[in-house]
């Protein structure tokens, strides 16, 4: 075990984590960007991953590819105390009962927090709404995958409702890896303009526009990025961090959040975290303050864990 000021060696293997977690001072890891779906549901979407080499040019094997029970049981041995198991939907008519499900996953399985999801049509308003009565702690937004415009005036309220209640929303607008007519940071910079007390963490750092992304945060008190994907071996090839990444984070260090995409990545989840603690070595400015931040403090306090 090495001491609490000294992050040691970051883990080399998925064996290595949850030690390595018990040494940096944290009672465990809190995971942001997380899938949990119906098992049929979460099935369709690695058969869409298993097409990956056609959709992105690239191949996708996902690694985690367990039944749920074992899913969590891996969470849990990689010392993940608490995550946000995020759902989206692609077309209407799914949001609804997405979250009725993601709710009741949320509130039933240990370490998991309630989540939701929104998408622009008729209703919209009524069922976030009802979702942050039901005890919802982070909603999903996925611009991409779900074709539409975050401005849409369908959604123009329930951004507000979001604002309102300080529940964070991770929001997926950049174009990495796909770009989708609604995608860029500049479109979503409009809701945020709109509702600019919205608690908005930008999936994957808003891949590939880290420039834009660190100046949202810098913009507006209640805009985070989450790590999701980035700075790990896979991505750099198509979408590499700015040379002076670790640097860039000083100003903006109680802003970064843990995501992985567990279980749709394509590389062991210590990879994860390894390119996070590699940011906090190379900086002295960040170190274990950083790293202790980002892996637990913020997005605990953000999903509102205890
Ligand atoms: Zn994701």
């Amino acid at each position: 075990m090495t001491t609490s000021s000294e992050p040691g060696r970051p883990p080399a293997s998925d064996e290595e984590v949850a030690g390595w977690v018990a040494g940096l001072g944290v009672p465990g890891l809190v995971d942001l960007h997380t899938h949990f779906l119906p098992e049929r549901v979460l099935h369709k979407v690695w058969d869409y991953f298993d097409l990956a080499g056609a959709h992105y040019g690239i191949e996708w094997p996902i690694r985690y590819r367990f039944d749920e029970p074992t899913r969590l049981e891996v969470l849990g041995s990689l010392g993940v105390r608490a995550f946000a198991p995020l759902v989206y939907p692609h077309k209407p008519g799914m949001a609804e009962w997405l979250n009725r499900w993601a709710l009741e996953f949320g509130l039933t399985t240990s370490g998991a927090v309630p989540t939701a999801t929104m998408y622009p049509e008729p209703g919209a308003v009524d069922y976030v709404a009802a979702a942050l009565d039901g005890g919802a702690r982070c909603f999903k937004v996925h611009v991409q995958v779900g074709e539409f415009d975050p401005r849409d005036p369908l959604l123009d309220r329930a951004w507000g409702l979001l604002a309102e209640a300080g529940v964070p929303v991770v929001v997926h607008c950049g174009h990495g890896p796909l770009r989708g007519e609604f995608t860029g940071l500049e479109v979503f910079a409009e809701v945020l303009g709109r509702h600019p007390g919205l608690v908005a963490v930008l999936a994957h750092a808003g891949m590939p526009e880290y420039e834009r992304a660190l100046e949202l945060v810098r913009e507006y008190p209640g805009v985070y990025l989450d790590t999701t994907m980035i700075g790990v071996a896979f991505s750099e090839r198509f979408a590499p961090l700015p040379g002076d990444w670790a640097a860039r984070l000083v100003p903006v260090a109680d802003r970064v959040v843990l995501g992985s995409d567990f279980p749709n990545i394509p590389y062991p989840y210590a990879e994860q975290l390894a390119a996070v603690a590699g940011w906090a070595a190379s900086e002295e400015r960040l170190g274990m303050p950083f790293l202790r931040a980002v892996l637990h403090d913020t997005p605990a306090r953000l999903l509102g864990c205890r």
